[in-house]
């Protein structure tokens, strides 16, 4: 049996390996079209590569998948986190888990991930061709016959595993034969904020920050970071992924309501704020933050409600107490634009997830052809899930049934 990769990234050679593990004896030659292989790998994760997540129920994993999460809770029953990490323990790369789930190489360079798929390509007989990209492919009576600048060549199966890409016009020649694409659109990205002075704070965090998008049920909480433009941190970038279509259909214009605080509603804060009462009555509001939030958005927090700072808590009216309240659990912001957040670039977008069938991974359109990775309408929000799909759908592609 004569197979093709197409593409030399994360996706496309894992379903090599697979290819080889399910069929041995196939000839698989993997296909890219630059001079260089497992380029994303290497710069991933800053150059440490964050190989998958430590999340290891199929139910939960696919939680983080803004697209795709159905698909893939019944393909991580298949191939999941800790069959990735067993799958590079046999090959003697060790992963360990950071605090926050994110699994790294212990040697923290993504260059081990790249070398140890290398050997494994090699003992594995998969043979490599860089600089030949794939133009059109054709399905036919005896498999699938791809176009290359210098020529056609025929294969039994094809593996297509040739990434994202930000524009409609990288996916154009996937369409055939009737293949959908949900038109490509920037996941995970940060908020600008041009009009507002909370930017002034740059660089302050707050941990346990809840953050919702007016007039929506989008909501996420987590770590809310100032920048000079506006908000990042993980609620943010979260929210960004979840609500990639909808703020596109927004033009990147609404607004978001911050809820500064691990108290989620009026009456516990109230009822937190009389408990403090008693031992910071006689303190001037701007020394005698009780919340769990910085000092400079505390003083952010009542200078944009026009308390004075200087005021002894005693001294606190009911009406701006509520004002308080409100601006601590209820602060909204005038979103403006976005900034593409570069870490970690996923698109979402690609070949419809109605087109494949993730038992198999085949298209439901060209019985010989398999898809794997970002080439689906496929996006995680970061943490290590993007490659984790590429294993997964890689491995089961590879099986090609
Ligand atoms: C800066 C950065 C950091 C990242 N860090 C992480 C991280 O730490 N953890 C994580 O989970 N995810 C991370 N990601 C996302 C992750 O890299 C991708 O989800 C993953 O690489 C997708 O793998 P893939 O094989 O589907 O696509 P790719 O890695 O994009 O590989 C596709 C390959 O196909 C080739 N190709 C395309 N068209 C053709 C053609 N017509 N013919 C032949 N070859 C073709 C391309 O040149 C490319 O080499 C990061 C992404 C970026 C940009």
């Amino acid at each position: 049996m004569k197979v093709a990769i197409i593409g030399g990234g994360a996706a496309g050679f894992f379903a090599a390996f697979s290819v080889k593990e399910h069929h041995p004896s196939a000839v698989v030659t993997i296909f890219e079209k630059s001079d260089k292989l497992l380029s994303k790998v290497k710069i991933s994760g800053g150059g440490r590569c964050n190989v998958t997540n430590a999340c290891f129920k199929p139910s939960l994993l696919s939680k983080f998948y803004p697209r795709g999460e159905k698909q893939l809770k019944k393909a991580f029953s298949v191939f999941q986190p800790k069959d990735t990490v067993a799958w590079f323990a046999k090959r003697g790369v060790f992963l360990k888990a950071e605090p926050d789930n994110r699994m790294f190489p212990d040697t923290n360079d993504s260059q081990t991930i790249i070398d140890c798929f290398l050997k494994e390509a090699h003992t594995k007989n998969i043979k490599i061709v860089k600089n030949s990209a794939v133009s059109s492919f054709a399905d036919n009576d005896k498999g699938i016959s791809l176009s290359f600048k210098a020529g056609t060549q025929q294969f039994d199966k094809v593996v297509l595993a040739t990434g994202g890409s930000p524009k409609m016009r990288g996916f154009e020649w996937l369409q055939n034969p009737g293949h959908t694409i949900v038109e490509p659109l920037p996941s995970l990205f940060t908020f600008n904020m041009p009009k507002e002075p909370i930017r002034a704070l740059m660089g302050l965090v707050v941990e346990n920050a809840t953050v919702r998008i007016q007039a929506t049920k989008l909501q996420y909480s987590g770590p809310v970071l100032i920048t000079h433009w506006g908000m990042s941190g993980p609620a943010i970038l979260k929210l960004s992924a979840w609500g990639a279509r909808l703020l596109f259909k927004k033009s990147y214009q609404f607004n978001i309501q911050v809820n500064w605080l691990s108290i989620k509603n009026e009456e516990e804060v109230t009822l937190f704020i009389d408990e403090k009462l008693p031992s910071i009555r006689k303190k001037k509001m701007a020394n005698a933050n009780p919340f769990e939030i910085p000092n400079r958005m505390w003083m952010h927090l009542l200078e944009k409600v026009q308390i004075n700072a200087d005021l002894p808590w005693y001294e606190l009216s009911k009406k701006n107490k509520n004002k308080l309240i409100n601006v601590l659990l209820n602060d909204v912001y005038d979103v403006c634009g976005k900034t593409t957040f570069k870490e970690e670039f996923v698109t979402s977008g690609g070949v419809s997830l109605e087109d494949v069938n993730f038992n198999t991974m085949q298209s439901k359109l060209c019985k010989n052809l398999y898809f794997a990775g970002e080439v689906l309408n496929i996006d995680g929000i970061t943490g290590g899930f993007n490659f984790q799909a590429a294993w997964t759908t890689g491995y089961i592609a590879g099986k090609l049934n």
